[in-house]
Protein backbone atom coordinates (compact mmCIF):
# COMPACT_ATOMS: atom_id res chain seq x y z
CA UNK A 1 0.00 0.00 0.00
CA UNK A 2 2.18 3.28 -1.15
CA UNK A 3 0.32 5.77 0.86
CA UNK A 4 1.39 3.17 4.04
CA UNK A 5 4.88 3.04 3.30
CA UNK A 6 6.91 5.74 3.94
CA UNK A 7 5.53 6.14 7.98
CA UNK A 8 6.72 2.82 7.93
CA UNK A 9 9.65 3.46 6.85
CA UNK A 10 10.13 6.31 8.66
CA UNK A 11 9.44 4.57 12.07
CA UNK A 12 10.51 0.98 11.92
CA UNK A 13 13.30 1.14 14.28
CA UNK A 14 10.80 2.09 17.01
CA UNK A 15 8.45 -0.31 15.48
CA UNK A 16 11.02 -3.26 16.23
CA UNK A 17 12.25 -1.27 19.41
CA UNK A 18 8.11 -2.25 20.92
CA UNK A 19 8.41 -6.18 19.96
CA UNK A 20 11.63 -6.05 21.67
CA UNK A 21 10.09 -4.53 24.84
CA UNK A 22 6.86 -6.74 24.61
CA UNK A 23 9.21 -10.06 24.04
CA UNK A 24 11.25 -8.76 27.13
CA UNK A 25 8.26 -8.80 29.43
CA UNK A 26 7.90 -12.73 29.79
CA UNK A 27 4.24 -13.98 30.17
CA UNK A 28 3.97 -17.29 30.99
CA UNK A 29 0.00 -18.56 31.00
CA UNK A 30 1.23 -22.10 31.60
CA UNK A 31 3.18 -20.64 35.38
CA UNK A 32 0.83 -17.52 35.92
CA UNK A 33 4.28 -15.63 35.49
CA UNK A 34 4.12 -12.03 34.38
CA UNK A 35 0.52 -11.88 32.80
CA UNK A 36 -0.61 -9.09 34.46
CA UNK A 37 2.69 -6.98 33.86
CA UNK A 38 2.31 -8.21 30.17
CA UNK A 39 -1.33 -6.66 29.89
CA UNK A 40 -0.13 -3.81 31.39
CA UNK A 41 2.67 -3.07 28.99
CA UNK A 42 0.16 -3.85 25.99
CA UNK A 43 -2.58 -1.48 27.17
CA UNK A 44 0.06 1.20 27.02
CA UNK A 45 0.91 0.43 23.37
CA UNK A 46 -2.58 0.55 22.20
CA UNK A 47 -3.20 3.64 23.77
CA UNK A 48 -0.10 5.07 22.11
CA UNK A 49 -0.88 3.71 18.72
CA UNK A 50 -4.35 5.30 18.92
CA UNK A 51 -6.44 3.23 19.96
CA UNK A 52 -8.89 3.35 23.01
CA UNK A 53 -7.87 0.18 25.47
CA UNK A 54 -9.03 -1.45 28.83
CA UNK A 55 -8.03 -3.88 30.24
CA UNK A 56 -10.65 -7.14 30.78
CA UNK A 57 -10.56 -8.74 33.91
CA UNK A 58 -11.07 -12.66 34.10
CA UNK A 59 -10.62 -15.15 36.82
CA UNK A 60 -7.52 -16.42 35.69
CA UNK A 61 -5.49 -13.79 33.16
CA UNK A 62 -6.35 -10.48 31.92
CA UNK A 63 -7.24 -10.09 28.29
CA UNK A 64 -7.09 -6.62 26.66
CA UNK A 65 -9.58 -5.27 24.67
CA UNK A 66 -9.22 -2.28 22.57
CA UNK A 67 -11.31 -0.30 20.04
CA UNK A 68 -10.88 2.31 16.76
CA UNK A 69 -13.67 3.59 14.87
CA UNK A 70 -17.48 3.77 15.01
CA UNK A 71 -18.98 4.37 11.45
CA UNK A 72 -22.64 2.64 11.68
CA UNK A 73 -22.10 1.51 7.99
CA UNK A 74 -18.67 0.28 7.79
CA UNK A 75 -18.04 -3.25 9.05
CA UNK A 76 -16.71 -4.08 12.29
CA UNK A 77 -13.51 -6.55 12.74
CA UNK A 78 -12.74 -8.43 15.78
CA UNK A 79 -8.97 -8.74 15.70
CA UNK A 80 -8.04 -11.39 18.05
CA UNK A 81 -4.57 -12.27 19.43
CA UNK A 82 -2.85 -13.80 22.57
CA UNK A 83 0.24 -12.39 24.64
CA UNK A 84 1.11 -15.03 26.76
CA UNK A 85 3.60 -17.40 25.33
CA UNK A 86 4.49 -20.80 25.88
CA UNK A 87 7.10 -21.69 28.72
CA UNK A 88 10.48 -21.57 27.38
CA UNK A 89 12.32 -24.94 28.99
CA UNK A 90 15.01 -26.61 27.43
CA UNK A 91 17.00 -23.05 28.01
CA UNK A 92 20.16 -24.47 27.54
CA UNK A 93 18.61 -25.34 23.62
CA UNK A 94 18.34 -21.57 23.24
CA UNK A 95 21.08 -19.44 21.29
CA UNK A 96 20.04 -16.67 23.25
CA UNK A 97 18.05 -16.45 26.37
CA UNK A 98 14.41 -17.07 25.49
CA UNK A 99 13.18 -13.05 27.14
CA UNK A 100 16.20 -11.16 25.47
CA UNK A 101 14.93 -10.66 22.05
CA UNK A 102 18.40 -10.68 19.89
CA UNK A 103 18.29 -9.87 15.84
CA UNK A 104 20.55 -12.25 14.23
CA UNK A 105 20.06 -12.81 10.47
CA UNK A 106 17.50 -10.85 9.87
CA UNK A 107 15.41 -12.29 12.64
CA UNK A 108 13.96 -11.63 16.04
CA UNK A 109 14.88 -14.82 18.00
CA UNK A 110 12.94 -15.17 21.80
CA UNK A 111 10.13 -16.40 23.20
CA UNK A 112 7.06 -15.31 21.86
CA UNK A 113 8.39 -13.67 18.68
CA UNK A 114 6.34 -15.30 15.96
CA UNK A 115 3.78 -17.02 19.05
CA UNK A 116 2.08 -14.18 19.01
CA UNK A 117 3.50 -10.87 20.01
CA UNK A 118 4.82 -9.87 16.51
CA UNK A 119 1.58 -10.97 14.68
CA UNK A 120 -0.54 -9.15 17.03
CA UNK A 121 1.60 -6.15 17.51
CA UNK A 122 1.36 -6.40 13.64
CA UNK A 123 -1.70 -5.65 13.95
CA UNK A 124 -1.34 -2.74 16.14
CA UNK A 125 0.78 -1.09 14.31
CA UNK A 126 -1.34 -1.58 11.19
CA UNK A 127 -3.86 0.80 12.79
CA UNK A 128 -1.00 3.23 14.22
CA UNK A 129 0.27 3.62 10.32
CA UNK A 130 -3.58 4.01 9.37
CA UNK A 131 -4.70 7.06 11.83
CA UNK A 132 -1.51 8.76 11.57
CA UNK A 133 -1.18 8.50 7.52
CA UNK A 134 -4.88 8.96 6.49
CA UNK A 135 -6.53 9.65 10.51
CA UNK A 136 -8.87 6.89 10.21
CA UNK A 137 -9.02 3.22 9.93
CA UNK A 138 -11.30 1.81 6.85
CA UNK A 139 -13.39 -0.79 9.47
CA UNK A 140 -14.74 -0.33 12.54
CA UNK A 141 -11.98 -2.61 14.87
CA UNK A 142 -12.21 -3.78 18.12
CA UNK A 143 -9.04 -6.16 19.16
CA UNK A 144 -9.35 -8.75 21.99
CA UNK A 145 -5.87 -10.10 23.15
CA UNK A 146 -6.20 -13.60 25.08
CA UNK A 147 -3.63 -14.28 28.15
CA UNK A 148 -4.15 -17.76 28.10
CA UNK A 149 -4.52 -19.14 24.70
CA UNK A 150 -1.71 -21.28 25.37
CA UNK A 151 -3.30 -23.24 27.99
CA UNK A 152 -6.50 -23.64 26.22
CA UNK A 153 -7.90 -20.17 27.03
CA UNK A 154 -9.78 -21.57 29.59
CA UNK A 155 -11.97 -17.96 30.06
CA UNK A 156 -12.52 -16.73 26.65
CA UNK A 157 -16.09 -18.49 26.51
CA UNK A 158 -17.12 -17.13 29.82
CA UNK A 159 -15.38 -13.38 28.47
CA UNK A 160 -17.08 -13.69 25.11
CA UNK A 161 -20.66 -14.26 27.06
CA UNK A 162 -20.07 -11.27 29.82
CA UNK A 163 -19.22 -9.03 27.00
CA UNK A 164 -21.07 -10.36 23.80
CA UNK A 165 -22.59 -6.61 22.95
CA UNK A 166 -18.79 -5.03 23.63
CA UNK A 167 -17.66 -7.39 20.92
CA UNK A 168 -20.61 -7.87 18.71
CA UNK A 169 -18.79 -7.90 14.96
CA UNK A 170 -19.09 -9.22 11.84
CA UNK A 171 -15.83 -10.69 11.56
CA UNK A 172 -12.88 -12.04 13.84
CA UNK A 173 -9.50 -11.55 12.22
CA UNK A 174 -6.71 -13.33 13.66
CA UNK A 175 -2.81 -13.74 12.68
CA UNK A 176 -1.16 -16.85 14.26
CA UNK A 177 0.65 -19.94 13.59
CA UNK A 178 3.09 -20.00 10.78
CA UNK A 179 2.44 -19.66 6.94
CA UNK A 180 2.80 -22.64 4.55
CA UNK A 181 6.29 -24.40 4.44
CA UNK A 182 6.18 -23.98 0.91
CA UNK A 183 6.65 -19.77 2.08
CA UNK A 184 3.15 -19.60 0.51
CA UNK A 185 0.61 -17.78 2.61
CA UNK A 186 -1.81 -19.80 4.28
CA UNK A 187 -5.51 -18.44 5.07
CA UNK A 188 -7.52 -21.29 7.64
CA UNK A 189 -10.87 -21.39 8.58
CA UNK A 190 -11.72 -23.47 11.18
CA UNK A 191 -10.17 -26.14 13.97
CA UNK A 192 -11.31 -29.26 14.76
CA UNK A 193 -12.43 -29.85 18.38
CA UNK A 194 -10.94 -32.01 20.85
CA UNK A 195 -12.04 -33.53 24.01
CA UNK A 196 -9.14 -34.78 26.50
CA UNK A 197 -9.39 -37.81 28.88
CA UNK A 198 -7.56 -39.32 31.13
CA UNK A 199 -8.22 -42.94 32.07
CA UNK A 200 -7.29 -45.24 35.50
CA UNK A 201 -7.55 -48.92 35.51
CA UNK A 202 -6.85 -49.95 38.91
CA UNK A 203 -6.27 -53.66 40.74
CA UNK A 204 -5.07 -54.09 44.14
CA UNK A 205 -4.68 -52.23 46.63
CA UNK A 206 -0.79 -51.26 46.40
CA UNK A 207 1.84 -53.15 43.86
CA UNK A 208 2.32 -56.59 44.42
CA UNK A 209 5.14 -58.95 43.41
CA UNK A 210 5.06 -60.53 40.44
CA UNK A 211 5.08 -64.03 41.25
CA UNK A 212 1.46 -63.70 41.95
CA UNK A 213 0.19 -62.63 38.48
CA UNK A 214 -2.01 -65.91 37.76
CA UNK A 215 -3.89 -63.98 40.82
CA UNK A 216 -3.62 -60.71 41.45
CA UNK A 217 -5.41 -58.66 38.46
CA UNK A 218 -2.80 -56.32 36.60
CA UNK A 219 -3.97 -52.69 36.07
CA UNK A 220 -2.24 -51.90 33.29
CA UNK A 221 -3.30 -55.25 30.95
CA UNK A 222 -6.76 -53.88 31.89
CA UNK A 223 -6.17 -50.47 30.69
CA UNK A 224 -4.67 -51.71 27.69
CA UNK A 225 -7.28 -53.94 26.56
CA UNK A 226 -9.56 -51.46 27.06
CA UNK A 227 -7.49 -48.85 24.79
CA UNK A 228 -7.66 -51.95 22.31
CA UNK A 229 -11.11 -51.96 22.43
CA UNK A 230 -11.51 -48.76 20.81
CA UNK A 231 -9.79 -48.70 17.95
CA UNK A 232 -8.70 -51.35 15.39
CA UNK A 233 -5.39 -52.26 13.71
CA UNK A 234 -6.81 -49.75 10.59
CA UNK A 235 -7.24 -47.00 13.02
CA UNK A 236 -10.65 -47.22 13.10
CA UNK A 237 -12.32 -46.26 15.97
CA UNK A 238 -14.82 -48.58 17.49
CA UNK A 239 -16.87 -46.62 19.84
CA UNK A 240 -20.40 -47.15 19.07
CA UNK A 241 -22.22 -44.20 16.96
CA UNK A 242 -18.86 -42.40 17.09
CA UNK A 243 -18.67 -41.81 13.60
CA UNK A 244 -22.34 -40.56 13.51
CA UNK A 245 -22.45 -37.20 13.28
CA UNK A 246 -19.38 -36.68 11.08
CA UNK A 247 -20.26 -33.69 8.18
CA UNK A 248 -18.55 -34.69 4.88
CA UNK A 249 -16.45 -31.68 3.22
CA UNK A 250 -18.85 -29.64 1.37
CA UNK A 251 -18.42 -29.79 -2.28
CA UNK A 252 -16.65 -26.15 -2.08
CA UNK A 253 -14.55 -27.27 0.60
CA UNK A 254 -13.44 -30.74 -1.35
CA UNK A 255 -12.89 -28.73 -4.32
CA UNK A 256 -10.01 -26.85 -1.33
CA UNK A 257 -8.62 -30.21 0.08
CA UNK A 258 -8.04 -30.83 -3.64
CA UNK A 259 -6.13 -27.83 -3.27
CA UNK A 260 -3.94 -28.52 -0.34
CA UNK A 261 -0.52 -29.15 -1.07
CA UNK A 262 0.74 -32.71 0.92
CA UNK A 263 4.11 -34.14 0.25
CA UNK A 264 3.96 -37.62 1.77
CA UNK A 265 7.27 -38.59 1.13
CA UNK A 266 8.78 -35.80 2.10
CA UNK A 267 6.97 -36.15 5.46
CA UNK A 268 7.98 -39.40 5.99
CA UNK A 269 11.61 -38.71 4.98
CA UNK A 270 12.05 -36.16 7.74
CA UNK A 271 9.89 -38.30 10.25
CA UNK A 272 12.23 -41.22 9.44
CA UNK A 273 8.71 -43.04 9.01
CA UNK A 274 8.46 -45.87 6.18
CA UNK A 275 4.39 -44.61 5.52
CA UNK A 276 1.84 -42.18 7.19
CA UNK A 277 -0.81 -43.57 9.60
CA UNK A 278 -4.30 -43.48 9.89
CA UNK A 279 -7.69 -44.48 8.53
CA UNK A 280 -7.67 -46.10 5.49
CA UNK A 281 -10.00 -44.88 2.21
CA UNK A 282 -9.43 -41.31 2.92
CA UNK A 283 -6.60 -39.18 1.24
CA UNK A 284 -4.21 -37.52 4.17
CA UNK A 285 -5.65 -33.73 3.71
CA UNK A 286 -9.17 -35.40 4.48
CA UNK A 287 -8.16 -37.51 7.68
CA UNK A 288 -6.48 -34.39 9.06
CA UNK A 289 -9.56 -31.74 8.70
CA UNK A 290 -12.54 -33.60 8.50
CA UNK A 291 -11.81 -36.78 10.55
CA UNK A 292 -12.18 -37.61 13.89
CA UNK A 293 -9.08 -39.41 15.72
CA UNK A 294 -8.57 -40.78 18.66
CA UNK A 295 -4.32 -40.39 20.09
CA UNK A 296 -2.65 -42.09 23.10
CA UNK A 297 -0.56 -39.08 24.54
CA UNK A 298 0.50 -40.74 27.14
CA UNK A 299 0.97 -43.87 29.26
CA UNK A 300 2.17 -44.62 32.79
CA UNK A 301 1.98 -48.14 34.53
CA UNK A 302 4.06 -50.07 36.81
CA UNK A 303 7.98 -50.00 36.31
CA UNK A 304 9.43 -48.07 34.39
CA UNK A 305 13.16 -47.03 35.79
CA UNK A 306 16.26 -48.62 34.29
CA UNK A 307 16.48 -52.26 34.75
CA UNK A 308 13.91 -54.20 35.70
CA UNK A 309 11.49 -55.39 38.75
CA UNK A 310 9.16 -57.86 38.85
CA UNK A 311 5.84 -56.39 39.98
CA UNK A 312 2.16 -56.22 39.26
CA UNK A 313 1.31 -52.84 38.70
CA UNK A 314 -2.03 -51.46 40.92
CA UNK A 315 -2.53 -48.47 38.86
CA UNK A 316 -2.67 -47.54 35.05
CA UNK A 317 -2.96 -44.35 33.69
CA UNK A 318 -3.43 -43.39 30.47
CA UNK A 319 -3.97 -39.85 28.50
CA UNK A 320 -6.37 -39.91 25.25
CA UNK A 321 -6.74 -37.12 23.16
CA UNK A 322 -9.62 -37.21 20.60
CA UNK A 323 -10.22 -34.81 18.25
CA UNK A 324 -13.24 -33.72 17.15
CA UNK A 325 -14.80 -33.11 13.58
CA UNK A 326 -18.44 -31.19 12.94
CA UNK A 327 -20.77 -32.03 13.99
CA UNK A 328 -19.35 -34.26 16.74
CA UNK A 329 -20.20 -32.60 20.49
CA UNK A 330 -17.58 -33.45 23.04
CA UNK A 331 -20.50 -34.22 25.50
CA UNK A 332 -22.21 -36.46 23.34
CA UNK A 333 -18.59 -37.87 22.66
CA UNK A 334 -18.07 -38.31 26.01
CA UNK A 335 -21.02 -40.43 26.85
CA UNK A 336 -20.51 -42.94 24.00
CA UNK A 337 -17.06 -43.63 25.12
CA UNK A 338 -18.39 -44.25 28.66
CA UNK A 339 -21.05 -46.44 27.26
CA UNK A 340 -18.73 -48.51 24.96
CA UNK A 341 -16.32 -48.88 28.39
CA UNK A 342 -19.47 -49.91 30.50
CA UNK A 343 -20.81 -52.25 27.32
CA UNK A 344 -17.57 -54.09 27.06
CA UNK A 345 -17.23 -54.62 30.76
CA UNK A 346 -14.80 -51.66 31.57
CA UNK A 347 -17.08 -49.75 33.61
CA UNK A 348 -15.09 -49.26 36.41
CA UNK A 349 -12.00 -47.82 34.80
CA UNK A 350 -12.13 -44.37 35.68
CA UNK A 351 -12.48 -41.41 33.50
CA UNK A 352 -11.44 -37.51 34.15
CA UNK A 353 -12.23 -34.74 31.26
CA UNK A 354 -8.99 -32.50 31.26
CA UNK A 355 -10.37 -29.83 28.55
CA UNK A 356 -12.52 -30.38 25.54
CA UNK A 357 -13.48 -27.89 22.61
CA UNK A 358 -16.04 -28.00 20.21
CA UNK A 359 -15.00 -27.88 16.30
CA UNK A 360 -15.70 -25.13 14.54
CA UNK A 361 -15.19 -23.51 10.77
CA UNK A 362 -16.10 -20.89 8.61
CA UNK A 363 -17.69 -21.57 4.94
CA UNK A 364 -14.99 -21.01 2.90
CA UNK A 365 -17.84 -19.59 0.52
CA UNK A 366 -18.92 -16.74 2.64
CA UNK A 367 -18.66 -13.26 1.29
CA UNK A 368 -16.56 -11.89 3.30
CA UNK A 369 -14.08 -14.67 3.34
CA UNK A 370 -13.72 -14.16 -0.22
CA UNK A 371 -12.99 -10.36 0.91
CA UNK A 372 -10.18 -11.28 3.05
CA UNK A 373 -8.63 -13.58 0.68
CA UNK A 374 -8.57 -10.91 -1.98
CA UNK A 375 -6.71 -8.78 0.68
CA UNK A 376 -4.02 -11.46 1.35
CA UNK A 377 -3.14 -12.05 -2.14
CA UNK A 378 -2.40 -8.66 -2.58
CA UNK A 379 -0.70 -8.48 0.57
CA UNK A 380 1.37 -11.64 -0.46
CA UNK A 381 1.68 -11.39 -4.07
CA UNK A 382 0.22 -14.51 -4.78
CA UNK A 383 -3.21 -16.96 -4.05
CA UNK A 384 -3.02 -18.03 -0.54
CA UNK A 385 -3.35 -21.76 0.25
CA UNK A 386 -6.64 -22.17 1.48
CA UNK A 387 -7.18 -25.09 4.55
CA UNK A 388 -10.88 -25.51 5.25
CA UNK A 389 -10.05 -26.38 8.69
CA UNK A 390 -6.71 -27.24 10.13
CA UNK A 391 -5.79 -30.23 12.28
CA UNK A 392 -5.17 -29.13 15.69
CA UNK A 393 -7.70 -27.59 17.81
CA UNK A 394 -8.35 -24.07 19.52
CA UNK A 395 -11.23 -22.23 20.85
CA UNK A 396 -12.52 -20.99 17.67
CA UNK A 397 -16.10 -22.19 18.68
CA UNK A 398 -15.96 -18.63 20.86
CA UNK A 399 -16.15 -16.45 17.32
CA UNK A 400 -18.05 -19.01 15.24
CA UNK A 401 -20.69 -20.28 17.95
CA UNK A 402 -21.07 -17.78 20.85
CA UNK A 403 -20.66 -14.94 18.50
CA UNK A 404 -21.89 -16.11 15.27
CA UNK A 405 -19.38 -14.32 12.70
CA UNK A 406 -17.30 -15.97 10.18
CA UNK A 407 -13.30 -16.57 11.56
CA UNK A 408 -10.50 -16.49 8.91
CA UNK A 409 -7.30 -17.08 10.62
CA UNK A 410 -4.67 -15.51 8.47
CA UNK A 411 -0.70 -16.66 10.00
CA UNK A 412 2.32 -13.59 9.28
CA UNK A 413 4.90 -15.91 10.96
CA UNK A 414 7.47 -18.06 8.55
CA UNK A 415 6.92 -21.44 8.52
CA UNK A 416 10.28 -21.79 10.74
CA UNK A 417 9.32 -19.59 13.32
CA UNK A 418 9.92 -22.39 15.43
CA UNK A 419 7.17 -22.15 17.78
CA UNK A 420 6.54 -23.89 21.09
CA UNK A 421 10.32 -24.87 20.64
CA UNK A 422 13.46 -23.57 21.90
CA UNK A 423 15.30 -20.76 19.46
CA UNK A 424 11.37 -19.41 18.53
CA UNK A 425 11.89 -16.53 16.33
CA UNK A 426 10.28 -13.89 13.40
CA UNK A 427 11.71 -12.59 10.72
CA UNK A 428 11.72 -8.75 10.61
CA UNK A 429 10.39 -8.87 7.22
CA UNK A 430 7.43 -10.90 8.54
CA UNK A 431 6.70 -8.77 10.69
CA UNK A 432 6.93 -5.71 8.12
CA UNK A 433 5.03 -7.41 5.97
CA UNK A 434 2.46 -8.56 8.17
CA UNK A 435 1.78 -4.69 9.12
CA UNK A 436 1.39 -4.28 5.20
CA UNK A 437 -1.26 -7.42 5.27
CA UNK A 438 -3.54 -6.18 7.92
CA UNK A 439 -3.72 -2.97 6.28
CA UNK A 440 -4.22 -4.61 2.73
CA UNK A 441 -7.47 -6.80 4.17
CA UNK A 442 -8.87 -4.63 6.30
CA UNK A 443 -8.70 -1.79 3.31
CA UNK A 444 -10.60 -4.73 1.55
CA UNK A 445 -13.28 -5.19 4.26
CA UNK A 446 -13.59 -1.42 3.99
CA UNK A 447 -14.72 -1.41 0.45
CA UNK A 448 -18.03 -3.01 1.64
CA UNK A 449 -20.92 -1.83 3.24
CA UNK A 450 -22.00 -3.48 6.45
CA UNK A 451 -24.25 -6.32 5.59
ZN1 LIG B 1 1.21 -21.17 20.55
Amino acid sequence: VVDIAPYIEAHRDRFLRELFALVAQPSISARGEGLAECATLLHGMMEEAGIRARILPTRTAPAVYGEVGADPVAPTVLVYGHYDVQPPEPLDAWDSPPFVPTLRNGRIYGRGTGDNKGQHLAHIKAIEVMLQTRGRVPVNIKLLIDGEEEIGSPSLADLVVEHRDLLRADLMYAADGPMHESGRPLVFLGLRGVLYLELTARGANRDVHSGQSDLIPNAAWRLVRALHSMKDADDRILIEGFYEDVLPPTPVERDLLASVPLDEVAWCRELGLRGLGGQKGLRPQERLMFSPSMNISGLESGYTQPGAMTVIPSKATAKLDIYLVKNQRPEAILEKVRAHLRHHGWGDIEMKVLFSFPPSKTPPDHPLVQVVLRGVEQAFGERPIVYPTLGGYAANYVFTDLLGIPAVWVPYAQPDENNHAPNENLRVDHFFRGIQATVRVLDELGRRERS
